[in-house]
């Protein structure tokens, strides 16, 4: 489904040659795109099932190149994560972030964090906290406002170092959640061992929990694990009433989909978060 996903670009292809061909001009112009700050983040909320209140935004980042459109960041983020230029582009993104969230603030919509996903490659960064640290400080945002989305991913290289990372972000004062629950390397024993706040669970789990047993019976078994372990647990990739309704009784917690809504503009949300206020 992964795969799927990622050849869903007209100009894609599977042919080997132009892949690459294709990969050193998209590197090129990512380039460009990152002087030029052709980049713009769109929130998705984050819906909490009791209270049908909106308690999170995930950031995700949208490239609106000249002539190709909207790239997507499944495709470029793996690129500029090869390349190094993944690093100004999380900084770009933060800084974007924090200043946003903290407009909503002012303008007494309060409630909702940010979640900003993190690359692995940023993530293992010596100075990766001490960043995170600075941006809070630039923003004048409270740390629990800011929510960062990792992958099992950033266990591989070197795992206690990681679990540290962890530790000092927590000191912070910043949420930790971790994103494509279930999909990565079973690191189910380390879990235990994570200070972290949410596991989200995958879209793949999602699509298939009214029509596959199997996904079906894994999402209850992380849910009421995660639960045990005293993790919340949001499901991303909710897109029907049945797949709400069937999370819901499983004790899911949080919600995002675009049952709910789709990622939006800054200036859509702010409207979107107006609206919702006023009911
Ligand atoms: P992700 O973190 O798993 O993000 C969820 C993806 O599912 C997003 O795709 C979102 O638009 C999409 N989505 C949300 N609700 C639904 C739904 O109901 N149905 C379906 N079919 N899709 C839904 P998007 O925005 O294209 O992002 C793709 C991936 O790119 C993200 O997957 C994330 O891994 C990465 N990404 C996005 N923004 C950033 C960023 O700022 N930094 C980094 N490092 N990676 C990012
Ligand atoms: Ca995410
Ligand atoms: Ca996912
Ligand atoms: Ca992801």
């Amino acid at each position: 489904a992964k795969q799927e996903g990622r050849n869903n670009y007209q100009w894609f292809t599977n042919d080997l040659n132009q892949r690459v061909g294709e990969r050193v001009v998209l590197r090129n112009e990512l380039q460009k795109a990152i002087e030029n700050q052709d980049f713009t983040l769109y929130y998705q909320p984050q819906v909490d099932g009791r209270s049908g209140r909106v308690v999170g935004l995930e950031a995700l980042l949208r490239w609106e190149h000249p002539s190709r459109g909207f790239i997507s960041p499944a495709l470029f983020v793996p690129i500029a994560e090869d390349t190094g230029q993944i690093i100004p582009l999380s900084q770009w993104v933060l800084d974007t972030a924090c200043r946003q969230i903290k407009e909503l603030c002012e303008q007494g919509m309060t409630g909702p964090s940010v979640a900003v996903n993190i690359s692995p490659v940023h993530f293992q960064r010596s100075n990766f906290v001490a960043g995170i640290s600075a941006m809070l400080s630039k923003h004048g945002l409270d740390a629990e406002l800011l929510e960062l989305e990792i992958t099992e991913t950033v266990l591989l290289n070197n795992a206690e170092r990681a679990i540290d990372t962890l530790h000092q972000l927590k000191r912070l004062g910043v949420k930790i959640a971790i994103d494509d629950f279930g999909t990565g390397f079973s690191s189910l024993n380390y879990l235990k061992r994570l200070p972290i706040d949410k596991v989200k669970i995958d879209r793949t789990f999602v699509q298939e929990i009214i029509s596959d047993l199997h996904d079906a019976a894994i999402t209850q078994g992380i849910i009421s694990m995660a639960h045990h372990l005293r993790l919340k647990v949001i499901a991303e990739g909710v897109e029907t009433e049945p797949q709400f309704a069937f999370l819901k009784k499983s004790h899911c917690d949080e919600f995002q989909g675009y049952y709910f809504a789709k990622p939006m503009p800054f200036a859509e949300l702010q409207d979107f978060l107006r609206a919702r206020m006023l009911t």
